[in-house]
């Protein structure tokens, strides 16, 4: 938005950060969640009343008309002389609980409802927003199609974790059939269902027939993993691409995280300085680690000796056939390479049964994306197309063919080479913000035993 010219009238709504001043003069400090910065607000307290003055305090909601003056003071370039002013909410400063600064982000957690109002909130929702909104962008200027995937699920199969049921039968007393189970066929859907924890296997049905899809929607996880990178519900953005093999998803992949980055750079410059000068000194260096390096290509095999070769004990011992942890990924990109690394080639058996089989056997066409400080960002591969190879694994992992038959059909169907990925949308917030808990970039927080708010 343009600034008004000086001198001209204007009005102003927000809440009270601080109010300072002499007995003459007070000095408000206004802000409406739009900017970091505060707009400041002179007001002659003969004018308005002392009692009226002391109802003005941190975390009051008012309204002021007054003439934009250019500031002599020191910290702003503007301020408004106040003619009017309005009260909409006091706030009890006995009982406000942001009256002081300097709280800690445990503390904030617990006022989830206030938090928004603080500095660092309102810095971290605005880039949070502007993300999403760069999201949106990107995929719509590179012609993808958003696609809404379900939230309720009947597919067990989705394989990305463990799930939350969704049901409307009665906990305490629930119909059950000749066996002693509960009888689902009496549930709202007439089958057992649960909150996805994935869009991507109805994104692939999409990129099979409109080429370029996205999703963007809340997925849930029902894992007891209390670490600061883990929520139960969180944000996912789920590209599915007809006619891409790895490498074209990786060139995807990779340029569409340093869009994003640059996308945040460009926009909330102010927003970021204050998240680093307040929280993590090394947030830009970060940033910029992203956007300058190309990001390093190898495969997993390769990441399993250099970890071995590193002489490092890690807490989990590494060994070819076993899962990654944070703390070798954080390992492979911090120490090792020095650049971002996109890892291929997982072992078949630590991955999900839609990835492309290699032809060793052993190995399928995966590929995860580590960033410095979190590990994992990006979960992704190219997909096994061919229907007999795909039906294969799913018998041998003793997935129930009805719940997927409605997938395996696409492989039947005009099946074609396809690719995808999954971008925890928090995992970025979270990078880009510097956060160091993911319970700070979501506004509500879902985590186990918590759910206030
Ligand atoms: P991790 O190994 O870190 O638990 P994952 O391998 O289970 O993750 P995927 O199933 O590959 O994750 O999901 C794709 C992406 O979603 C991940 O790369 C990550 O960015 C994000 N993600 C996964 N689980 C969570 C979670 N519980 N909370 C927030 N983001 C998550
Ligand atoms: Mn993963």
């Amino acid at each position: 938005m343009e600034t008004p010219a000086f001198n001209s009238e204007i009005h102003v709504k927000g809440w009270v950060r601080t109010r300072r001043g002499s007995k003459r003069v007070a000095f408000i400090h206004l802000n409406d969640g739009s900017t970091i910065h505060n707009l400041q607000i002179v007001a002659d307290i003969e004018q308005f009343g002392e009692e009226m003055m002391k109802k003005i305090s941190t975390g009051a909601c008012i309204a002021v008309t007054g003439k934009l003056v250019e500031s002599m003071g020191k910290g702003q370039r503007m301020e408004i002389l106040a003619e009017q002013i309005l009260i909409y909410g006091e706030a009890d400063p006995e009982k406000y609980p942001l009256q002081k600064k300097g709280h800690s982000m445990e503390f904030l957690r617990e006022i989830a409802h206030l938090r928004p109002r603080t500095n660092t909130f309102g810095a971290i929702f605005r880039i949070r927003h502007a993300l999403a909104f760069a999201i949106h962008k990107y995929f719509n200027h590179h012609g993808f199609i958003y696609l809404h995937t379900p939230i309720i699920t009947g597919s067990d199969a989705e394989g990305a974790g463990e799930m939350f049921r969704v049901s409307i039968l009665d906990p305490k007393d629930p119909p059950l059939n000749d066996t002693g189970e509960v009888d689902f066929h009496e549930d709202f859907f007439g089958k057992e269902t649960k909150l996805t924890v994935s869009g991507q296997l109805e994104g692939e049905l999409g990129a099979l027939a409109l080429s370029e899809i996205y999703t963007f929607g809340p997925t849930f996880r029902a894992e007891n993993s209390n670490t600061p990178r883990h929520l139960a519900e969180f944000w996912m953005i789920e590209p599915e691409m007809a006619f891409y093999d790895i490498d074209d998803n990786m060139d995807l992949a990779e340029d569409f995280l340093k869009y994003l980055i640059s996308y945040a750079i460009e926009h909330h410059a102010d927003d970021l300085a204050f998240l680093e000068k307040m929280y993590d000194p090394e947030l830009m260096e970060r940033l910029r680690f992203i956007l300058d390096n190309p990001f390093v290509r190898t495969t997993y095999t390769k990441a399993i000796t250099v970890l071995e070769q590193s002489g490092i004990k890690f807490e989990f011992p590494v060994k070819w056939g076993s899962d990654l942890q944070a703390e070798h990924e954080r390992y492979l990109v911090e120490k090792h390479y020095k650049k971002p690394v996109i890892l291929t080639d997982y072992p078949m058996d630590i991955k999900a049964f839609y990835m492309k089989q290699n032809n060793d056997g052993k190995t399928v066409r995966a590929m995860d994306v580590l960033f410095p400080r979190i590990g994992e960002i990006i979960g992704g591969s190219q997909r096994e197309e061919d229907y007999d190879k795909l039906y294969n694994r799913i018998k041998i992992l003793n997935i129930p063919e009805k719940d997927l038959w409605w997938y395996l059909e696409t492989r039947q169907f005009g099946t074609a080479p396809h690719s995808g990925f999954g971008l925890g949308f928090e995992r970025l917030v979270q990078f880009v913000t510097g956060m160091a808990n993911i319970r700070d970039v979501i506004p509500f927080p879902r985590t186990p035993k918590n759910a206030e708010f």
